[in-house]
């Protein structure tokens, strides 16, 4: 599953969900660290006013980005975090005791903002660097109870943003993904589509794609059971998979329809590709199962056209293959030919 998929209209839900947390934590830092700093600063102690105003400084860069959904991780690991040990040591030199309590919610904050590679990064930095201070400044048994309890917090922290980003890991691959076949179902489709037309524009490189419906479907669900039915969608998903590139994006539209998205591939390279596809399928064992044949219409984006439109020339290519008696494969002309736009190119075998 990829955050490649999202685009302009609909927001990867991983970054989506560190701006908010971002946002939150910046937001609850700032009320927390405003009257500090500014107490600071009134009566003289510059360092660590200044320190602390440059942390509530970054948290606004933060929060301001997370509000137009941004989340740049780079700010926060190499802006926020060293403010943060800056501000840390001035408050060590003044205070140890009081300084090891804000390596609490510090740590927690990188659990909140950051991924959990950096996360982990940050936590470790932050546990090296505040350790000797804490060591060198208190009394043992304190910087005992300090070192502990700080470990212990990391620790758990980092255990349970481990479980909610293998949750929300989960929870994403069954919104995008068909359980069947485990192939992706429509809710992308838009968005890879519009990412197609957009590359396209950019840098003219051909892209084309397959409608692929399998016929007489229904007859087969009436004759052998909908169970068996859907053991041959699932090993039709596994063929596409297996015959097709891992770059190409494959998509379960609903019912035994799949359309496939093929960069890089000009009409002639799509139609080959659907050809093989089309008897990889014929020539399938389908176990107990009959014969199963597909239909396929294959359209090349044309230039300046919208997605809607390069789609209903595949799906006009898929009707006339059925029309044509299906079992074939059927191309849509990127350039219209004026006495025929569709060219018969298989037949059954
Ligand atoms: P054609 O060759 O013209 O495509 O005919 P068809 O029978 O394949 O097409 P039709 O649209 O008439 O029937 C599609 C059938 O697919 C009807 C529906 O019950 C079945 N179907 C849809 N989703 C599923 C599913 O998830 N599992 C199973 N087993 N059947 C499904
Ligand atoms: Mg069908
Ligand atoms: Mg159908």
């Amino acid at each position: 599953m990829s955050s490649r998929l999202f685009g302009r209209n609909q927001k990867d839900p991983v970054t989506d969900f560190r701006a908010k947390a971002t946002f939150g934590v910046a937001v609850a830092a700032i009320i927390f660290m405003l009257p500090v700093g500014t107490y600071d600063l009134i009566r003289g102690e510059s360092a660590v006013g200044f320190g602390s105003m440059a942390v509530v400084f970054i948290l606004l860069a933060n929060a301001w980005m997370a509000i137009r959904g941004h989340c740049h991780q780079n700010l926060t690991l190499y802006g926020l975090f060293p403010a943060g040990m800056i501000f840390m040591t001035s408050i060590f030199r003044m205070d140890g005791l009081i300084a090891s309590f804000w390596c609490y919610p510090i740590v927690l904050a990188a659990y909140c903002m950051l991924s959990e590679r950096r996360a982990w990064i940050a936590n470790l930095t932050i546990l090296v660097f505040a350790l000797p201070m804490v060591w060198t400044t208190l009394d043992p048994a304190y910087a005992l109870r300090v070192t502990t309890s700080l470990g212990a917090v990391s620790l758990f922290a980092a255990i349970m943003v481990n479980v909610i980003d293998n949750q929300r890991q989960q929870l994403q691959e069954q919104l995008i993904l068909d359980p069947l076949t485990g192939l992706l179902n429509r809710l992308t489709f838009n968005d890879c589509m519009e990412q197609a037309v957009r590359l396209h524009d950019r840098y003219h490189q051909p892209v084309s794609l397959l409608a692929i419906d399998i016929d007489n479907f229904k007859l087969l669900n009436d004759t052998q059971g909908h169970a068996a039915g859907d053991r041959v969608l699932s090993m039709v998903g596994q063929l596409l998979r297996d015959t097709l590139r891992d770059e190409d994006t494959i998509f379960r539209m609903g019912g035994e329809e799949f359309t496939v998205v093929l960069k890089g591939a000009n009409e002639c390279a799509a139609t080959e590709t659907a050809e093989r596809l089309r008897l990889a399928v014929a020539f399938a064992n389908f176990q107990d199962i009959c014969r199963i044949t597909i239909s396929i219409g294959v359209a090349e984006l044309r230039t300046a056209e919208s997605w809607e439109n390069w789609a209903k020339r595949g799906d006009d290519s898929l009707y006339e293959a059925k029309h044509k008696g299906r079992n074939r494969v059927v191309l849509n002309r990127k350039k219209e030919s004026g006495e025929r736009k569709a060219v018969l190119l298989a037949n059954a075998p």
